[in-house]
């Protein structure tokens, strides 16, 4: 038994009460029977019955209300503004029956524009606007508190020189440059935001290494304007003028306030002096819209830029000449105060475990994906999660909610508090459920299937992942599991559907607040959104007009993120075992391996014949811990000691694959199988990898062998796990 039959007696009459009092103003949801990853039969049957009262709760409107609350003005970090919403936050969690609501303050080193100027001064003079386009349609595009161009923690600095086009200012760019006897020391060097992809603060480190004295970074319309489809007020694209804001902090070495690197920046802290700190860049930068880059861009005269460094503009694309420009950022870095809301709802049975909910509050403007479409659905969340509670149904373990602050800066105040709280997130938590935009896509260009359900997990909590979708139903009218199939097949315009193990990305990278809880304190995470097309980013544009014309008019997509971030949650905190599967966790390490050894010419350098037989002793035991708990409906007959037992285990499982030492040369990332790269993409066995590809073997092996002492001494554990399920009895 789990639930002390006090507690399930109460639930009991809430439910009659429950289903009486919705099924008059809702409209009923399907009823699933099957039987849930974790739970026996009788809390199955109980869990489906919750989750149908909670999936009838979240409403449209309330998540439209909320998106415009969040979004009538631009909330960056440590504004007036941002501050409110705490206070705002927190005493809506109040009167929606939250507990322990408290504001942690921090006092964060942080950085905002004073003077920002941009002058080409030969070979023609031109003043660039820095600015973004009213909108007679969108009165919110009038708006006077709307910020100008800059970057978070760009260094301050007046500076004249010569301009050279760099591409995408990735690494293989300089190396093109440099082949065509093109050098950037002292010079101004202009990118493009996103061809591949790599995140600003990796393109500023990789100018500051190359001698650059200045960085301008535009958006081109061959990746996020014109090119791609009808742009704002119009379609979800971006127009001329729009701006991609944000930091370049170089939060990939360590995030957080750049001052306090690994402590939390809680009154009194020490902080290091800002010369000190390995995350502030030291370049000045500066975001352009591509009709500021223009003139630039077409008064060069040098040498043309080959055909992949060709944008959409209609000019030729060249590397250097004649063009001299005058940049001048002057920043104001002193300490503010950044506020993260917490609140949590106790868990009747195990309130020494915790279920993570979180979401970011700051934006560069106001925010209409990012964040606040995340905010609106998180809010409907803890408001549909307080009314249960409400009516005395509370989960087994205790569910903690936090609207972060600074996360667009360095994912400032979820790694502050988790910095803070790290002893007891490291014992307590279970998972962290994060959204950061929920809905960061346009439904009104998305066809019939509709938007893209792209969420990412830790390897070991996927297949419940899978399994929740099944209870969900998308907008499009089917399940969203079988949305999220049906657009999987849509954008990789394969024959056949993915196999449900190769739905969830398992690859996790950086660029959200997850990463303090994964790669620090080595707790597993998930990440949920929607995703289609968006193209202004960090723009004035992504506002309410975005998402209420283009985005989610009708805020179903909204509301459907809410009931399958609940229900992942309740999972969560209801089970009898943690729905964690090693088996499935141990064929994707693997993977990541095959994948390392295939993209890599190991030759005789090094052999991985037996990290690979340690990763697939892994998923053996776990495929038969999975199944010696499943046999014979044993769960049904298990003692609550012997439940909590195991669980303990599986928690400690996740928690071996922290290395104190962290990974060479970034020892705040202490995952062994997670981290990031600098341009913020995924990296998976981070210290084995990165040495692999330094060619640097003696490192490769000792990572190896680190690795390998992990994975054995997890096998181990799944091992004694299941003889002593087996041997106790019942
Ligand atoms: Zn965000």
């Amino acid at each position: 038994m789990c639930f002390p039959s006090r507690t399930f007696h109460t639930l009991f009459w809430c439910f009659l009460f429950f289903v009486v009092a919705i099924s008059a103003q809702q409209k009923p949801v399907n009823r699933s029977t099957s039987p849930i990853l974790g739970f026996s039969s009788p809390h199955a049957a109980a869990q489906h019955e919750l989750e149908a009262n909670f999936q009838s709760i979240p409403s449209p409107d309330k998540a439209r209300e909320w998106h415009r609350t969040f979004t009538a003005e631009p909330h960056p970090a440590a504004s007036e503004r941002n501050n409110q919403l705490a206070e705002f936050i927190a005493d809506e969690w109040r009167k929606q029956g939250w507990e322990d609501v408290v504001l942690r303050r921090y006092d964060i080193l942080h950085s905002r524009p004073r003077t920002v100027s941009l002058e080409m001064i030969v070979p023609v003079a031109y003043t660039a606007g820095l600015r973004e386009d009213p909108y007679d349609v969108d009165p919110d595009t009038k708006n006077p508190a709307v910020s100008g161009s800059y970057f978070g923690y760009s260094a301050s600095g007046d500076v004249t020189a010569e301009v050279v086009y760099a591409h995408s200012g990735n690494p293989e760019d300089y190396d093109l440059l440099r082949k065509n006897g093109i050098s950037v020391k002292g010079k101004i060097v202009l990118v493009r935001y996103s061809n591949p992809y790599s995140y600003r603060g990796f393109k500023a480190l990789t100018a500051e290494r190359e001698g650059a004295a200045a960085l301008l970074i535009y958006s081109d319309p061959a990746e996020d304007g014109w090119t791609r489809g009808k742009v704002f007020p119009d379609g979800p694209w971006g127009p001329e003028s729009h701006i991609q804001r944000g930091a370049i902090t170089y939060d990939y070495i360590v995030p957080g306030d750049p001052t306090t690197p690994g402590w939390a920046s809680v009154a009194g802290a020490k902080h290091i002096a800002p010369e000190e700190a390995r995350s502030l860049p030291k370049i000045v930068g500066l975001p352009l819209s591509w009709r500021d880059a223009k003139p630039l861009l077409e008064n060069m005269n040098g040498p043309e830029a080959p055909k992949d460094w060709q944008g959409a503009l209609p000019i030729s694309y060249r590397f250097t000449g004649a063009v001299k420009v005058h940049v001048k950022v002057g920043m104001d870095t002193s300490i503010q105060p950044y506020t993260v809301v917490e609140a949590r709802i106790r868990g009747s049975e195990l309130p020494d475990e915790w279920v993570l909910l979180g979401n970011h509050r700051d934006a560069w403007a106001f925010g209409g994906v990012d964040p606040s479409s995340g905010t609106a659905s998180m809010m409907e969340l803890t408001r549909s999660l307080g009314e249960l509670k409400q009516h005395g149904i509370r989960p087994r373990r205790t569910l903690v909610v936090c609207s972060w602050d600074g996360e667009e800066y360095a994912l400032t105040g979820s790694t502050e508090w988790g910095e803070q709280f790290a002893d007891d997130l490291k014992k307590k938590l279970v998972a962290y459920l994060n959204v950061d935009e929920s809905v960061a896509g346009a439904a009104m260009t998305a066809g019939p299937e509709g938007l893209s359900f792209s969420p990412s997990a830790v390897a070991s909590l996927a297949p419940m992942l899978v399994e929740v979708s099944k209870d969900v139903r998308a907008p499009s009218g089917k399940t969203l599991y079988e949305a999220w199939r049906a657009t999987r097949i849509r954008n990789s315009k394969a024959a056949k559907p993915p196999t449900d193990s190769a739905l969830v990305e398992t690859r996790i990278g950086s660029g959200s607040d997850h990463t303090v809880f994964l790669n620090h304190l080595g707790r597993p995470v998930i990440n949920l959104g929607f995703t289609g097309e968006y193209g202004v980013y960090h723009s004035m544009y992504d506002d309410h007009y975005w998402m209420s014309h283009i985005g989610d008019p009708t805020f179903e997509y909204h509301v459907t993120l809410t009931r399958i971030w609940g229900l992942v949650a309740l999972r969560l905190a209801n089970a009898d075992i943690l729905p964690f599967d090693f088996g499935f966790n141990g064929t994707a390490l693997e993977q990541f391996l095959r994948e390392l050894e295939q993209k890599n010419n190991l030759k005789s350098h090094l052999n991985l014949k037996s990290l690979h037989a340690r990763f697939g002793e892994f998923a053996e035991a776990g495929n038969l811990l999975r199944g010696a708990v499943t046999k014979d409906q044993s769960l049904d007959h298990a003692s609550a000691e012997k439940l909590q037992h195991l669980n303990t285990q599986l928690l400690q499982i996740e928690s071996n694959w922290l290395d104190p030492a962290g990974i060479p040369g970034r020892p705040w990332f202490q995952h062994l199988l997670y981290s990031s790269r600098y341009t913020y993409a995924h990296l998976e066995l981070p210290g084995l990898t990165e040495a692999v590809e330094k060619q640097d073997w003696k490192l490769a092996a000792q990572q190896a062998t680190v690795l390998e002492r992990a994975v054995q001494k997890n096998t181990e554990l799944l091992r004694s796990a299941r003889s002593s399920w087996e041997k106790t009895n019942p």
